[in-house]
């Protein structure tokens, strides 16, 4: 788990200096989530030092890990991986925010190992194989199931496509429309790559990681 080097005051100054152009580019509306996957727990640290508490991750194991490292540390963890059915009860009591909630099976587990949690449903409007999601057309019901099981929902959540921003910007549309068709508050859309382009669509909530804390190694993915 322990991956490149963290100098926390380099990383506190690229937080506050994106937090600055956010609230520039949006006029307040859209908030910074940054996301430590690959990195330690001294990357959660870095964070919390320049005073953010939620943090996005990937893996159920990174979650884990890290947080046992932190123990006794208020991290507000975030989920942006897909997860697994079984991963949900080693999750269930640690997890601030389910962003990546994209099918039925997926809703009832959590409403049953973590009751009254508050989740996004993850949207895939462009069907991209393998980034998870679910059609636009099963938004309603998703989010119907989830507060009728007692979930809290914050919002929707989509990843853009990679490397096309004509295709991302159709997305960040369709799921700013639907967020607002359905009146909840949250767009969990932008990642470095695309940040601009969801704050111009309407994101609340940009997940970034290389911006603040540079590349990754390989296997930590994207
Ligand atoms: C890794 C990841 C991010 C952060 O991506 P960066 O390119 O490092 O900003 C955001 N959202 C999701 C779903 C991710 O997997």
């Amino acid at each position: 788990m322990n991956g490149p080097s963290i100098d926390p005051i380099a990383v506190a100054d690229r937080i506050h200096g994106l937090e600055e152009r956010l609230a520039d580019l949006s006029g307040g509306r859209t908030r910074l989530l940054p996301v430590t996957k690959a990195f330690g727990p001294e990357a959660v640290e870095a964070v919390l030092a320049a005073g953010h508490s939620a943090v996005g991750e990937n893996y159920a194991q990174e979650i884990l890990a890290k947080d046992d490292a932190l123990a006794g540390r208020d991290v507000a963890w975030h989920v942006i991986g897909s997860v697994q059915r079984n991963k949900v009860r080693r999750l269930a009591g640690r997890v601030a925010v389910w962003q990546t909630v994209d099918r039925p099976a997926l809703v009832s587990e959590i409403a049953r190992r973590a009751p009254g949690d508050r989740i996004m449903v993850q949207v895939d409007p462009l069907g991209f194989p393998g980034t998870g999601g679910c059609p636009p057309g099963a938004v309603e019901d998703l989010v119907g199931q989830a507060l009728d099981a007692g979930l809290r929902v914050d919002g929707l959540m989509t990843v853009g496509a990679q490397g096309d921003a004509a295709a991302t910007g159709r997305a960040f549309r369709v799921v700013a429309d639907l967020a607002d068709a359905l009146g909840l508050v949250e767009c969990s859309m932008g990642m470095t790559e695309d940040l601009e382009q969801a704050v111009a669509s309407g994101s609340t909530l940009v997940r970034v990681g290389r911006a603040l804390f540079g590349d990754r190694p390989l296997r930590g993915g994207r």
